[in-house]
């Protein structure tokens, strides 16, 4: 429970972000030079005021391209002082604290180390309880054969871990997205939303506010980059084909009869194969760009949330991909409890990680398409 004056702190903390969010916004409203770098610029056009929810909106539109950063003429040191990446950043973080449900995981929101302290304690768990229960002499034997991995892990307690702790994070990214959409909501009707889910997909899938307007984003400094746009392209492809193996193993199961661990050429096997690859490069190429990025238009527990979530994806990323690497060998039973605790932790932490960007960005996409529809900007904005 929050002490009255953590209370007070944080409120102070979030009044300060807003301020600064709206004076900013102000400026680039009556400025509009950036406008067609993304679609913030036509979402603020002719407005002078920004309340609450919509700065959380378009905290949640905005992309951190940094293309209004580099273009700025009155970023510091003119005494204006506009940074606009910057000031969504916080914004934004201050959102997911304020839309995240269950509340109790606010703090965690502010404290990205909650999340891997939580990914660590049920991996440790997981490998003390199997340590424990499961001798070594079986533990360290090679297993071969159709449900080898089950002679380790019982089959209930790897899918109860595993579902249970994803129903968990579905739950609640789903409870906050509806919590977040209710503040957003135009309240338009259903024809004019069913319009307006086409173009948002679209935005989605493309990622077109990652694209600068066209000649792309300031990944690192002020030269132009799609390194940043494809290595996510990368990333949410590997985890599309990580859920693809999921998938398809589970058929395998239930319908076919048959048990993992399954053949090289399965589609079990080659899609979450392909999809920890593809996940790793797309992590790699993301957290290069952390490395090396200009750090002025960032905010700093933007930047932790991104290490902690990268971080996290690449050791599940990596972890899956020894299970296969090592199966037929004594290692398995380890290496395979060490990736269920781990995809269990991460499940769990998901809500009060980076991960709750991506539903709110989508929310802040399909309210920007409505915008369109019933309100067109008097400036085109996008590529
Ligand atoms: S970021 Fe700077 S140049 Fe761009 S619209 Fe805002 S005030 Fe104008
Ligand atoms: S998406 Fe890029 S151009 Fe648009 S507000 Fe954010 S940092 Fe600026």
């Amino acid at each position: 429970m929050q002490r009255p004056s953590e209370t007070r702190t944080s409120d102070t903390r979030r009044a300060e972000t807003h301020e600064e969010a709206e004076r900013v916004l102000r400026l680039c409203s009556a400025c509009m030079y950036c406008d067609g770098f993304c679609a913030v610029f036509p979402a603020i056009a002719g407005k002078a005021f920004f309340s609450l929810v919509e700065v959380a909106h378009l905290a949640n539109l905005c992309h951190a391209c940094r293309g209004c950063w580099y273009a700025c003429q009155y970023a510091p040191p003119h005494p204006f002082a506009v940074n606009l990446p910057q000031a969504l950043a916080a914004a934004r973080e201050a959102s997911y604290a304020g839309f995240v449900r269950p509340r109790c995981l606010a703090p965690a929101l502010d404290r990205p180390m909650v999340a891997v302290a939580v990914v660590l304690i049920t991996t440790l768990a997981m490998v003390l309880g199997v340590l424990i229960a499961v001798p070594s002499a079986e533990l360290f034997a090679v297993h071969r054969g159709e449900g080898a991995f089950y002679e380790i892990v019982p089959l209930p307690l790897m899918s109860g871990a595993a579902g249970l702790s994803l129903l968990w994070a579905v739950v609640s990214l789903a409870w906050s997205t509806l919590a977040f959409w209710r503040a957003v909501d135009p309240r338009v009707k259903r024809g004019v939303l069913r319009k307006a889910l086409k173009p948002a997909l679209r935005d989605i899938v493309i990622l077109k506010n990652l694209g600068g307007g066209g000649h792309g984003c300031n990944d690192v400094d002020g030269r132009f980059s799609r390194e940043r746009r494809w290595s996510h392209h990368l990333l949410v492809g590997g985890l599309l084909g990580t859920l693809v193996a999921t998938v398809s193993a589970a058929a395998l199961h239930h319908l076919a009869g048959l048990a993992a661990p399954y053949g090289w050429f399965s589609l079990p096997v080659l899609s979450g194969t392909l999809g920890g690859v593809a996940m790793l490069a797309g992590i790699g190429g993301l957290a290069a760009i952390e490395l090396r990025g200009d750090r002025d238009p960032t905010l700093a527990t933007e930047r932790r949330h991104n290490a902690v979530f990268l971080a996290l994806l690449a050791l599940v990323a990596a972890s899956g991909l020894a299970v296969l690497l090592l199966r037929e060998t004594g290692l398995m039973g380890l290496v395979l409890t060490l990736h269920l605790g781990l995809v269990t932790g991460f499940f769990l932490a998901l809500p009060m990680s980076k991960m709750i960007h991506a539903p709110f960005r989508a929310v802040a996409l399909l309210r920007a398409a409505i915008d369109r529809i019933v309100a067109p900007p008097r400036r085109s904005g996008g590529e």
